[in-house]
């Protein structure tokens, strides 16, 4: 078995995930092979000792950083076993880096459907335990639409081969469980270790082209989102939004793009299409909306060459990384980034940014900056708290908007998951019968209560507002 890493300054560099957070743990693991990873768990239970997985702890809720125990890294499991381009299905180790594995199935032609912006620094078995999800999840859904199998080592130390029905039809049990797959998808490493992934493949888009389209305020940016939504003839495969005061943080990386200083909203979009004269009908789609909802149409940028949709793709996704950079300052005067990942259907958002700025008030001068996948119904705003008190302001502005979402039909996380800052918000989600259920899963699987404590649930001793730690 591995021996349990205990150097200091290779602990900290495990100690850290991308918003900043630390944890308190003893050692660290990081195992070569499903039997080595066996072996650990079978001898942290003997010891009663906690375990969390790792991937390349880019999560944004405190879910791969150890609230105690040690911490189990799967970074070097990162094979690729096998790419079946016949019948489109890959298997691979959890510790692959999402872009790695997206540019091998690339090369065989193919494509690996799920997109988080963070592709060069998660791994797939991160992406499984969060349900990752990203900008193109618009047209073809999250993580949990491309598992078909799994191999799990639970919290007993006992492997379990998971693999999806193929059939149409299906009555044997409980529904919920038709996929098994699905029951470790979004479980935050707290029923067991993913060792082995099976997911499906699809053909690569023929063509692709980018937009960008400014907007005088938020308003007329998600009535535009909502026509292109409901209109079956627009057939995006992403709506991205950014809000204006994104847009100052790209104004020094625009290069060559025209950003109107009166613009108050931005969407980025991307229409696939399979020929020119497609496109040219898709073109001939997209510039009425685009004139119907804003007086900047002119200033709109279209990109099909790669050097150029490079560009205006980059300049979407810049902003998260700036902003978790801003996460990481804040943290050291006390404070820390609290982000939204509530979602709603497209016809409530003005109702959820309403809302907003209803109950913002108490965040008095805090910077917030919005961005993200309008087109899903799932904007992030992000509060950037710069001490303990707004932090604790920012996770109430945080609570009241899940609840809202909630009420309106959403969701409280759309895809970074639960992890440790936002279990207070599972309740909002879930009557208490139905996270009882999860708990006795959740006991099943890991009687001894090892796995990722304080995940996705409350621990006993919390106080109101969970805090980052
Ligand atoms: C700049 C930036 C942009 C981001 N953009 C997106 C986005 O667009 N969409 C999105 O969904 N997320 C996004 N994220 C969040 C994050 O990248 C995802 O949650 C990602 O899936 C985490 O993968 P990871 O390998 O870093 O996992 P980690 O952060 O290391 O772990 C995340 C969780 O998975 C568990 N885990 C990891 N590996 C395993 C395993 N093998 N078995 C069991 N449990 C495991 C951990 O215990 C933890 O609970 C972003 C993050 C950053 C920093």
């Amino acid at each position: 078995m591995r021996e349990m890493v205990h150097d200091p300054e290779i602990l900290a560099a495990y100690n850290e995930d991308a918003l900043g957070i630390k944890g308190k743990f003893k050692g660290l693991f990081r195992p070569d092979s499903e039997t080595e990873v066996i072996d650990i768990v079978r001898s942290c239970v003997s010891k009663k000792l906690s375990l969390t997985p790792q991937g390349l702890r880019s999560s944004l809720t405190g879910a791969a950083i150890c609230e105690k125990g040690a911490a189990l890294s799967l970074e070097r499991m990162n094979r690729l076993i096998d790419i079946d381009v016949e019948r489109k299905v890959a298997v691979i180790e959890p510790g692959i880096i999402l872009s790695d594995f997206k540019k091998s199935v690339e090369e065989a032609g193919l494509m690996y459907a799920p997109d988080p912006t963070s592709a060069r620094e998660c791994t797939l078995g991160g992406n499984v335990a969060t349900n990752a999800s990203g900008s193109r999840s618009l047209k073809y859904g999250a993580t949990i639409n491309w598992v078909r199998g799994l191999r799990i080592v639970d919290g007993k130390g006992r492997v379990l081969e998971l693999k999806n029905g193929l059939t149409e039809k299906m009555c044997a049990g409980y529904g919920a469980l038709y996929r098994p797959t699905q029951l470790f998808v979004g479980s935050e490493g707290t029923l067991g270790v993913v060792t082995r992934i099976e997911v499906s493949l699809t053909e690569l888009p023929a063509n692709l082209f980018v937009g960008i389209v400014f907007f005088p305020d938020i308003k007329s940016a998600i009535d535009f989102t909502i026509e292109a939504q409901y209109n079956p003839a627009y057939k995006a495969a992403s709506m991205e939004f950014l809000d204006q005061m994104c847009l100052e943080i790209i104004r020094p990386e625009a290069k060559g793009i025209a950003i109107p200083p009166d613009a108050r909203a931005m969407i980025y979009f991307e229409q696939e299409y399979n020929d020119d004269s497609e496109k040219d009908y898709f073109l001939n789609l997209w510039f009425p909306l685009i004139e119907k909802h804003t007086p900047f149409s002119d200033d709109t940028q279209i990109a099909d060459s790669p050097k150029e949709k490079k560009h205006l793709y980059d300049l979407r996704h810049y902003v998260p990384s700036k902003t978790n950079e801003e996460s990481i300052k804040v943290i050291k005067t006390g404070g820390c980034k609290i982000s939204t990942d509530w979602a709603v259907p497209h016809n409530r958002l003005h109702r959820l940014f309403g809302y907003f700025e209803e109950i913002r008030g108490p965040l008095a001068d805090m910077m917030v900056i919005r961005f993200g996948h309008l087109g899903s119904g799932h904007p992030h705003f992000n509060f950037m708290a710069r001490t303990r008190e707004e932090k604790i302001i920012a996770s109430e502005i945080d609570n009241l908007m899940a609840t809202k979402a909630v009420s309106l039909g959403g969701c409280v996380s759309a895809e970074h998951g639960i992890g440790k800052m936002k279990r207070r918000q599972l309740a909002l989600q879930y009557p208490a019968p139905i996270i009882g259920a999860m708990k006795a899963l959740k006991k099943e699987l890991d009687p001894a209560g090892i796995m990722a404590p304080g995940n996705i649930f409350m621990n006993d001793n919390d106080d109101t507002v969970p805090l980052p730690l």
